[in-house]
């Protein structure tokens, strides 16, 4: 069947699903490799969709195909699947001018992703296309990283070198790095730039020496314009590669190159890294992303819902932003899972179906942490007596932790107000309010007692 002999609404429903693609995945992403997508066949919700070569197959397989069964799904009630098949023939009547460059240039030698600057795709990871700045949600405790990671991003010179940032897991430093890398390639097309996990730079290292090329390997690095490592605890311990990671990035810095970090920890808490690596990795600025608030996963989430183009009510945003306190990765992934239930029943989404289908995640969040064992660590970090949790004491030193584990309790638990303060010797919800608040205000304003608070909350957490 051809495109032509579809009937007219199933067109205009592809249409729909392609226009959602362009939006979610910006017109760079659509253009490579969304637009040359042709929609061949439709028999009782099995979609046949074709591509002019497999590469693109492969690479929409990858990298699209989840979302694009979704989209479909949500246009046909008895959706079934998607199959991509490869038809150079069948391609869009405007395939041609539709054709990323590469493809029509070399045809034969596709293999990465389309970026200009020779030699950057060599080494130089796919990014994710919704990793953009457009996509990210900024609150308190990723305002600093987000403001670093744009200013990089926008300036023509080099603002702070290196940027260093660091955070738990699923806190946005991968997305940041990529947001930097999408805008430097809009912006200023000429500026070569490398993104790529610290283990992928050890293995390409450790492949140079064997293949004795590593002057080659030197080169590539040493040309760019902004290097971005992610993930760099992983390169602690492996001496060779440390000392050539220290090498090149002291090549770039002394060129004035912009270079990006990103780790799990504080440069000065990286174990297993040379004293002298340390302490280079923070002369620039060091941005912290903390541990996500209630506003800001109730924030993804809407932002979320939206991209998404699901009607979820409130009430289920906000329980999850409630519930899901673990990571943003996490929380997407919920979020993921009840839209694909309400699509895969055609149901609408609701408050009891989403504590049905998460019933599992809820668990393992809710077990997380108990208010007894914040309590204890609050207790033993600050020297004091775990009954003093309980006690009327009003004296600074046992008043300020015993309001830190309540600050710890609203954050990390489900627990209401007045639950919390039943548990801190039978205070009322405002007490627990008020060393809320209290909390927050001493955190913006002493960085140690930040820090503090959240050393307290990773180790609860861990
Ligand atoms: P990390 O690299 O810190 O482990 P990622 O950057 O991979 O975390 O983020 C995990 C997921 O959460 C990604 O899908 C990312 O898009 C999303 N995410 C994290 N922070 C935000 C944010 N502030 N706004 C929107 N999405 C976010
Ligand atoms: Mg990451």
């Amino acid at each position: 069947m051809k495109a032509s002999g579809l009937d007219s609404q199933l067109n205009a429903k592809w249409a729909r699903v392609r226009g959602r693609l362009r939006s979610e995945y910006g017109e760079q992403a659509y253009r490579s490799w969304l637009k040359p997508l042709t929609l061949v066949g439709h028999d009782n919700g099995a979609f046949k969709i074709a591509v002019p070569t497999r590469f693109i197959r492969d690479w929409v397989m990858q990298h699209y195909s989840d979302r694009l069964r979704q989209l479909l799904a949500g246009e046909v009630n008895e959706f079934r699947a998607v199959e991509i098949v490869v038809d150079s023939a069948k391609a869009p009547a405007d395939a041609e001018a539709s054709q990323p460059a590469y493809l029509q240039a070399a045809p034969a030698a596709v293999a990465e992703l389309p970026s200009p600057g020779p030699g950057a795709d060599d080494v130089s990871a796919p990014l994710d296309p919704r990793f953009t700045f457009e996509n990210f949600v900024v609150g308190k405790s990723n305002e600093l990283a987000y403001a670093a990671a744009r200013r990089v991003a926008e300036s023509k010179t080099v603002p702070f070198n290196p940027l260093f940032l660091y955070g738990g897991v699923g806190l946005g430093k991968t997305h940041l790095m990529h947001a930097i890398a999408w805008h430097i390639k809009k912006a200023q097309p000429e500026r070569r730039v490398i993104y790529l996990s610290a283990e992928k730079f050890m293995y390409q290292f450790i492949r140079a020496l064997r293949h004795k090329n590593t002057m080659a390997f030197k080169e590539q690095f040493r040309s760019v314009d902004v290097l971005m490592i992610d993930d760099v605890q992983f390169i602690s311990g492996k001496d060779s590669t440390q000392e050539e990671f220290f090498h090149t990035f002291n090549a770039l810095v002394d060129q004035n190159r912009q270079v990006v970090i990103s780790a799990d920890k504080s440069p000065s808490d990286l174990e297993g890294l040379e004293e002298r690596m340390r302490s280079r990795l923070g002369w620039g600025l060091v941005a912290d992303i903390h541990p996500t608030t209630y506003e800001l996963r109730l924030g993804i989430l809407q932002n979320k819902g939206e991209q998404l183009g699901a009607e979820i009510p409130p009430k289920v945003l906000e329980f999850l932003a409630h519930k899901i306190l673990s990571n943003v990765r996490e929380l997407e992934g919920a979020l993921n899972r009840i839209v694909a239930h309400a699509t895969l029943v055609g149901r609408p989404v609701t408050l009891e179906t989403t504590q049905e289908v998460l019933h599992d995640l809820l668990r393992a969040n809710d077990r997380r942490v108990t208010i007894e064992e914040i309590q204890r660590k609050v207790a033993e970090h600050f020297n004091i007596k775990i009954s003093e949790m309980q006690s009327a004491r009003r004296a600074r030193a046992v008043a300020r932790p015993r309001q830190v584990a309540m600050y710890l309790a609203k954050q990390l638990t489900s627990r209401s107000l007045p639950e919390i303060g039943r548990k801190f010797g039978g205070r009322d919800h405002t007490t627990v309010m008020h060393a809320v608040r209290k909390v927050e205000e001493l955190r913006s304003t002493d960085s140690s007692f930040s820090e503090d608070v959240d050393l307290l909350r990773r180790m609860l957490e861990a």
